[in-house]
């Protein structure tokens, strides 16, 4: 990581701090251990025990005030020496940061961003809409918080300066758009453009022709630059979109949509009651590769056991051998994790059904993926481990 992006403070290779050019803190790796410092106040702690899995836990209040105390502590020791001016600034900044005060602030400002794909997890969330529109699917808790709601124009124009206000100097890590909540894109057209066209009136979005070697040079030569803009698209509102539509979405800085498949086997989606079915979402990957958009498709691995195994394992091979998917995209290999406050466990439980074990989402992932005729990537679609709970904004 660059000092035009954060900065990161190395005090040994047992002790490194990573913080935003406003001072914020966003990493502490200390001893084995991983702290990571969400914006909402809470900080997950990651781990390993040896060649063991990996272990995370949300840190108690008391775990940290004592982390705050030993960050204050470290800076303090090197503010005295002669530091590089724009380094100084950083560190002063980080010591008079107000931790509490900023996670109320973004209260303020944000609904909970509840989850983004890995390679978003850096990006500037924009809430042109909270919550999901169908909250029917049986395993996903996520949004059951809140009422879905399209914001007006003006407000979104609104947030969009209180988001910038919040981050300060921070935008500079901040280098892509997420349009939230859970399908933002569900937005009809006709209240989607001027959306977008508020995010192009408060951001640069680089162009998409230009070539992969001025791209970094591109985003670091303006403050206000993005790469683009990214959202997550439930099948259901994607089928209603025509190729024309995400054409104009893509000129306006549409640059990658996920899809949640979660399984290409047309019973077990009904079962768990998504909005679409497998062959719709396919369809509407086609389309949205017409209109040259990137692509992001996330399989659940574990999901509906042993009943659906080996059905789950076929047909979403073959639905994802079906998408026309290049090296611009990624599969997202998501292992399934029940929620207890969603309906999935009681409506398995009652029909007979374990919850995942490790072992079935292994065999799961291996399945997939042995059956995937699609190229490997540099030519192909990446494979991409993504894990709900490593997930902190
Ligand atoms: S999985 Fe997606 S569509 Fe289904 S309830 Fe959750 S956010 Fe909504």
């Amino acid at each position: 990581m660059r000092l035009s992006e954060a900065l990161t403070l190395s005090f040994g290779p047992d002790l490194v701090y990573t913080l935003d050019l406003s001072g914020r803190p966003l990493g502490t790796f200390r001893r084995g251990r991983h702290l990571r410092w969400g914006l909402d106040g809470r900080v997950l702690a990651r781990w390993r025990q040896g060649n063991g899995p990996r272990q995370r836990a949300w840190l108690a209040q008391d775990e940290i005030d004592r982390a705050i105390d030993a960050l204050v502590g470290d800076l303090q020791r090197i503010s005295d020496a002669l530091l590089p001016r724009p380094i100084e600034l950083i560190v002063r900044r980080a010591l008079s940061f107000d931790r509490v005060a900023d996670a109320e602030k973004f209260a303020r400002i944000y609904r909970p961003v509840s989850i983004l794909p890995p390679d978003q997890y850096q990006a500037l969330v924009l809430q042109a809409a909270e919550g999901c529109s169908f909250n029917t699917c049986t395993f996903c808790a996520l949004y059951r918080d809140r009422h879905f709601r399209i914001k007006p124009v003006s407000e979104f124009a609104s947030h969009i300066e209180q988001v910038k206000d919040f981050f300060g100097e921070g935008l500079q890590l901040r280098r892509s758009v997420f349009l939230a909540d859970a399908n933002a894109l569900v937005i009809p057209q006709e209240r989607l453009l001027p959306l977008f066209d508020e995010i192009a009136k408060a951001f640069a979005i680089m162009p998409c022709e230009l070539p992969a070697n001025q791209q970094r040079p591109w985003l670091r030569s303006q403050a206000d630059a993005i790469s683009g803009v990214y959202a997550f698209v439930d099948g259901l509102s994607a089928e209603r979109k025509r190729v024309e539509q995400f054409q104009d979405l893509r000129r306006r800085g549409l640059r990658r949509v996920y899809i949640g498949l979660e399984s290409g086997h047309e019973d077990l989606l009904a079962w768990l009651q998504k909005p679409s079915t497998a062959a719709a979402m396919l369809d509407a990957v086609k389309r949205m590769k017409q209109a040259e958009l990137q692509i992001g498709v996330i399989v659940l691995t574990g999901i509906g056991g042993e009943r659906f195994h080996q059905a789950h394992c076929r047909d979403s091979a073959a639905v994802l051998n079906a998408m026309p998917l290049d090296s611009d995209d990624i599969i997202y290999f998501s292992p399934f994790q029940p929620d207890a406050s969603a309906p999935y466990l009681a409506q398995a439980k009652a029909q007979g059904i374990q919850p995942p074990t490790q072992a079935l989402i292994d065999r799961q992932l291996t399945a997939i993926k042995q059956a995937l005729e699609l190229p490997p990537p540099p030519l192909g679609p990446k494979r991409v481990p993504y894990n709900l709970h490593d997930f902190v904004y």
